[in-house]
């Protein structure tokens, strides 16, 4: 089963789909999950930040979401994200299938292992490895849908996860544009989150802006996110709806994660 998350500007993927309310330990998820099948496969949909937009990054439900996901089955998921652009020739409109993350999130609730007596699993003290964030089959199963699409992308780069829900400042972007290629409020703790319960995740960045504008270009703008990501939108949706049908391992590495992550 594949799950999918939409992030800004995508709120709906499977045409005719059922609605399932699902319930878990850590809260409600940001909004009903919708299932139906796409290639024989089924799949689950989750707006990230519920129906309607009503959720700011740093009070997504993250860990509720996850588990929703989980429960109902999914081992990959494929989560698309709105990003901003810290270099000039990563033009908005761009995708970016990012392979490596850095976090300048903080207080965020990101992990599940923090000792939960009540779920006795949960209570030991775990470390997962994430040397490589992304799941390495998922994108290069993205990476060939965008070929055979005849779409431009760029393969691999640091995506920079930050608190928001401001954007950042010149001098913060500045510091950014030395460490990360593209830059965005929701990947982290979700990315994280799928490795602890063993799910395959891949991000697809869609660059709608240039973050405080890189020296000569406007800074960014909600307005001017949601614009892009709506000319866009169509494009993403048909790359993930083309790669959910490509997906067709069974195995990952990422299904082992737990293994040797424990003392
Ligand atoms: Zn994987």
């Amino acid at each position: 089963m594949i799950g999918v998350f939409g992030g800004s500007g995508f709120y709906s993927l499977i045409e005719k789909h059922e609605t399932k309310e699902v319930s878990t330990p850590f809260g409600t998820p940001s909004s009903p999950l919708n299932f139906g099948d796409i290639y024989g496969k089924k799949v689950y949909f989750m707006a990230r930040h519920g129906d309607g937009h009503a959720l700011p990054p740093h009070k997504i439900p993250y860990k509720a979401n996850l588990w929703a996901m989980k429960q109902c089955g999914v081992k990959r998921i494929l989560a698309p994200a709105a990003v901003g652009s810290l270099k000039h020739d990563i033009k908005p409109g761009t995708f970016v299938i990012p392979d490596q993350l850095i976090n300048f999130t903080s207080g965020r609730d990101d992990t599940y292992y923090g000792g939960m007596n009540e779920l006795p699993d949960l209570s030991q003290v775990t470390h997962v490895s994430m040397a490589e964030p992304y799941c390495p089959k998922l994108s290069d199963i993205l990476g060939e849908t965008f070929k055979e699409l005849d779409m431009p992308f760029r393969m691999g780069g640091t995506i920079i996860v930050i608190q928001g829900p401001r954007f950042a400042t010149k001098a913060e972007s500045g510091f950014y544009q030395k460490h990360g290629d593209v830059i965005n409020m929701t990947q982290y703790p979700e990315c994280v989150l799928a490795r602890e319960l063993e799910m395959c995740y891949a991000n697809i960045s869609l660059v709608t802006d240039y973050d405080a504008g890189l020296g000569i270009h406007r800074a960014v703008s909600a307005d001017e996110v949601l614009r892009v990501f709506k000319e866009n939108n169509e494009k993403l949706k048909q790359i993930i709806l083309t790669a959910i049908g490509k997906v067709d391992y069974d195995d990952c590495k990422c299904m082992h994660a737990l293994e040797g992550a424990r003392f």
